[in-house]
């Protein structure tokens, strides 16, 4: 039989849910949401080993079938929620933490129902005006004057990728004289610049790791004699990779001492703060930070030291012409949202149509200001040196004093082998799961590691680890 096509549908309705209908849904929402705040502090911030599929996980699978919001959220809570690692946790010290304020949460609710087009300036001049605003604020709170750029991403490692992609084209760097150009790093350099050096094609360059002293920063004679040798055998010094807070130790590099050298020489110098990079709101950070603002391009995670919700990184670039050649672009059907004297994101990345980011960071900031941010991660930082002091006191070696909020250690007892009684250790803080820390590699040994930056960490919880820490050197050292 042919299918009538002039007869219209009429029963399409169910996607505009009727205003009651809509209450019905956004109360269960915000009930199971206050649940999860309340009962935040009981909750684990790790389930050890629940990686196992159980036959409940087919519910995940869509199908024609229609479910009960009630039942959804009891599979989310189960299956979701009370399995891996609990972020909103305070009790999240591993790798580096995230956050998840409630304001931030709201602003994604609002972008999301609005639906704002924020790629583009003739689509949102507002929401444009709005991410601007935000590239802004940071721009200038890590020092840059007048003439930079930047761009509201997913995360560091998107942000990453953006800045070395433009310091390749700022530099003309092709297929053709990418060997002859080096790279200068360390051991502290975060994995996403490995994946944007390969994503970009920089992986062919010279890649030079330079050697760091004993608080992990990079030895400013050795990269000084390494460009040298480079210049002498005919190699072209191109870009230098510095930390504002390393992810293993949260170390800050010398930065005044590698602007100084990058200039001297034309390299380039981009700075990963993912991290680290929000401290400059504090008056301690701002010391330990400075010369951040002689970068030509850095990145910053909201998602960590603003303390928001997953899925929000900035890329600066000092220069934003640099930012804009580098992602230049011509398409016909966009000639309607070509503005000669206004960039719009989508000028500026690789990102055409993007989550409207900006409401996210945008509304907690114009609720409380920025000052109460200042106040937070100043108790980060303070709590990180209590640690530091504290681990000492009880027998643990500290490998450095802390630069920011990141506290890396082990034991050493004569009678295990480091690495085995480490992860000892390791293993009997996430079966506890009350607290989550991470290792790493350090000096060749087994690692352990607190990093100190939800807005949720308190001293209750670094006395429970101290705690926990205590318990297990006690059991073991007979
Ligand atoms: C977290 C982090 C990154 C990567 O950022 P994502 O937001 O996870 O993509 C890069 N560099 C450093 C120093 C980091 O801490």
């Amino acid at each position: 039989m042919k299918e009538d096509k002039s007869k219209m549908p009429t029963n399409i309705f169910e996607l505009e849910e009727s205003a009651i209908e809509r209450k019905s849904l956004y109360e269960k929402i915000i009930n199971f949401s206050e649940e999860f705040i309340h009962t935040i502090e009981e909750q684990k911030a790790f389930h050890f080993d629940t990686n196992e599929i159980t036959e409940y996980d087919s519910f995940f699978d869509i199908d024609k079938k229609k479910n009960s919001i009630e039942d959804i959220l009891v599979f989310f809570k189960e299956r979701v929620l009370n399995t891996g690692l609990n972020a909103a946790s305070g009790g999240h010290l591993g790798y580096i933490p995230g956050g998840g304020i409630y304001s931030s949460a709201l602003g994604d609710y609002l972008a999301a129902i609005t639906n704002r087009y924020a790629g583009v300036f003739y689509a949102s001049p507002g929401a444009v005006r709005m991410e601007d605003a935000l590239i802004n604020w940071t721009g200038k709170l890590i020092g840059y004057d007048k003439g930079f750029g930047g761009n509201l991403t997913s995360g560091g490692s998107m942000a990453n990728l953006i800045a070395l992609h433009t310091a390749k084209h700022s530099k003309g760097i092709t297929i053709s004289n990418v060997s002859k150009n080096v790279i200068y790093f360390t051991s502290q350099t975060h994995h996403s610049v490995y994946k944007a050096l390969k994503i970009t094609g920089l992986e062919k360059c010279v890649l030079r790791e330079i050697p760091v002293d004993s608080h992990f920063k990079m030895s400013v004679i050795d990269l000084e004699t390494q460009i040298k040798h480079d210049k002498h055998i005919g190699l072209v010094p191109f870009l230098i990779i510095a930390n504002a807070g390393s992810t293993d130790v949260g170390s800050v590099d010398p930065l005044i001492n590698l602007s100084d050298i990058a200039k001297a020489h034309h390299i380039w110098l981009h700075i990963d703060a993912a991290y680290g990079g929000f401290f400059k709101l504090t008056a301690l950070g701002k010391d330990k930070l400075k010369g951040m603002e002689l970068a030509d391009s850095i990145i910053l995670d909201p998602h960590k030291g603003l303390f928001m919700p997953y899925g929000l990184g900035i890329v600066l670039v000092k220069n934003i012409k640099y930012l804009a050649e580098a992602h230049s672009y011509n398409a016909n059907y966009m000639r309607d949202a070509k503005n000669d004297n206004q960039y719009s994101p989508a000028d500026l990345s690789p990102e055409l149509s993007k989550h409207f980011r900006g409401l996210r960071m945008w509304l907690p900031l114009k609720l409380y200001g920025d000052t109460v941010f200042s106040e937070y991660l100043n108790e980060k930082l303070q709590l990180a040196y209590y640690l530091y002091q504290e681990l000492s006191i009880i027998g643990y070696k500290v490998l450095c004093e802390p630069d920011l909020s990141v506290v890396a250690f082990r034991l050493e007892l004569k009678a295990y082998e480091s690495d085995v009684l480490n992860k000892i250790i390791l293993d009997y803080i996430h079966q506890d799961g009350r607290i989550f820390i991470s290792s790493t590699i350090l000096d060749n040994k087994l690692t352990l590691r607190a990093a100190i930056l939800s807005f949720r960490t308190h001293k209750q919880e670094i006395d429970l680890l101290l705690y926990l820490l205590k318990k297990i050197k006690t059991h073991l050292d007979v």
